[in-house]
């Protein structure tokens, strides 16, 4: 166990958005503790998505993926508190929003829609590394 205070990446898919599921994600988020240090809605490029997803460039899903990132809107949210890296990915489930576990947010919103890529509602960060990259990438001001 660490004490000290993290940021985390978390974005609402444009599947989320679609579905009007960002209040809910939010909701989440604040019910859990976690406070909210950054929110905006955008469009994402591909150029931000390209560096967003740097580490899954040439899998088979990474297209698919990019396509789907940039169909629509996303909600880009910065979370703050203790451990929120480790939390909000606990909050969320695991990435296959079937497998994913009743109770989390890809668990109880989420199934499989039969494409090419996962349609999961939420992106986390993954490491205090990732956290700090992400967040460069889409609050640069902050
Ligand atoms: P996450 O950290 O749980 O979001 O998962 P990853 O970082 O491994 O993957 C990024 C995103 O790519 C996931 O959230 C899914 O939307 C998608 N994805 C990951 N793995 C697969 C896969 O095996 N098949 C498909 N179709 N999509 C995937
Ligand atoms: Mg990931």
């Amino acid at each position: 166990m660490t004490t000290q205070t993290e940021r985390s990446l978390v974005l609402v898919k444009p599947d989320g958005f679609a579905r009007g599921l960002s209040g809910e994600v939010l909701r989440r988020i604040e019910a859990k503790g976690y406070t909210l240090a950054a929110l905006a809605v955008t469009t994402p490029t591909r150029e931000q998505l390209a560096e967003h997803y740097a580490e899954h460039e040439g899998k088979p899903f990474y297209e698919p993926l990019v396509e789907f990132m940039s169909s629509g809107q996303v909600t880009a949210i910065v979370i703050e508190g203790n451990r929120c890296i480790e939390g909000f990915r606990a909050l969320a489930g695991a990435t296959d929003p079937t497998a994913a576990l009743p109770g989390t947010i890809r668990g109880d919103l989420g199934r499989d829609w039969g494409k090419k890529v996962q349609e999961n509602i939420v992106h986390g960060s993954d490491s205090p590394e990732s956290a700090a990259r992400e967040i460069a990438i889409w609050f640069p001001n902050l």
